[in-house]
């Protein structure tokens, strides 16, 4: 099959897969009363699942996997190209599972590699789009290692559609704000039930529920936090106990050096700046109450009249 053809019908499967998705969040919600455009939404939308993912599969598959395949092919050894595309499959999920719960148990315990993982837990309300908000050297890292040893050992080429595919529609399965009970599968594999609990704002889950694909992992190791209640509905409960920024770049930014996003509205350009998103899409959303449902005026309103205030002393 050409991978024209894959391509295409990889990404009917996880428009199909959204719907599902969306529909049960209505249907039955984990958190009752999230709206679809919540705070953010429109960031992990445009910037985070659209332009940030086209820029990274090209740096990725051509700037860097594509380089070390000039110098490690290894698929002349014909180490798994031979294999049904399953089981390859199959291989390189387990391998690469395993290796992305060390790797974000490594970033949850150490303070330089936790702040290519905070924009992830940013969040206060958690839905299927969630699972798109990550770091760019985040990505950068995990996808390498993901799909680099799939190429340097000549998989089939199937292989990279199949398991991205997997990866997209498993993300937005854990991150859904979905009711799911998982009975004794939850041994095995990671749910909503689990995962929500990530992204909770507790104490006791900043170390714990690890996994992105099998929850196994979390069961073995112990670090499992499964209380069989829920983290609560109050924004303060979700996401992370500092503040956060609401701009893409400035998330980025806040990563490398810490600053109060507030403040820098002191500054005009700055203001000019941080109001063109939604100045932009204002274009072609009208609403009776201008972007309020999407969570992107309010920060820029209450920040600038925090700022007024500072200025004018009330
Ligand atoms: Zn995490
Ligand atoms: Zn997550």
């Amino acid at each position: 099959m050409s991978q024209e053809r894959i391509l295409t019908i990889t990404s009917i499967i996880l428009a199909c897969w959204a719907v599902i998705i969306i529909t049960w969040e209505r249907l039955f919600p984990y958190r009752k009363g999230l709206p679809l455009f919540r705070e953010g939404f429109w960031v992990d939308l445009v910037w985070y699942t659209i332009i940030q993912s086209f820029v990274l599969k090209i740096v990725i598959f051509d700037y860097i996997i594509a380089p070390l395949q000039h110098h490690f092919d290894w698929s002349r050894f014909q180490g798994v190209s031979n294999w049904p595309v399953a089981l390859q499959v199959l291989l390189f999920f387990v391998m690469h599972d395993f290796y992305i719960y060390w790797f974000h148990r490594f970033q949850h315990s150490n303070k330089f590699f936790w702040r290519t993982h905070e924009a992830h837990h940013s969040g206060k309300e958690v839905d299927f789009l969630s699972g798109s908000r990550s770091h760019i050297v985040e990505i950068i890292i995990n996808q390498t290692i993901e799909f680099g040893p799939i190429i340097l050992l000549g998989a089939s080429p199937e292989v990279i559609p199949i398991k991205a595919l997997i990866d997209s529609m498993y993300g937005m399965f854990i991150h859904g704000n979905i009711r799911v009970k998982m009975g004794k599968l939850k041994y095995i594999f990671n749910s909503p039930e689990l995962h929500l609990w990530h992204h909770a704002n507790y104490r006791e889950v900043f170390h714990a529920n690890f996994a992105t694909k099998l929850s196994l992992w979390d069961y073995l190791f112990g670090t499992v936090y499964f209380p069989g209640t829920k983290p609560g509905n109050k924004p303060e409960n979700w996401g992370l106990y500092y503040d956060y920024p609401k701009d893409y770049f400035l998330q980025h930014a806040f990563s490398v050096k810490r600053f109060d996003e507030k403040q820098l509205l002191r500054h005009k350009w700055f203001r000019w700046y941080y109001n063109l998103r939604p100045a932009f899409i204002r274009l072609f959303v009208r609403r009776k109450k201008p972007l309020q449902d999407a969570g992107i005026l309010p920060a820029a309103i209450i920040a600038e009249k925090e700022t007024e205030a500072i200025q004018t002393g009330t």
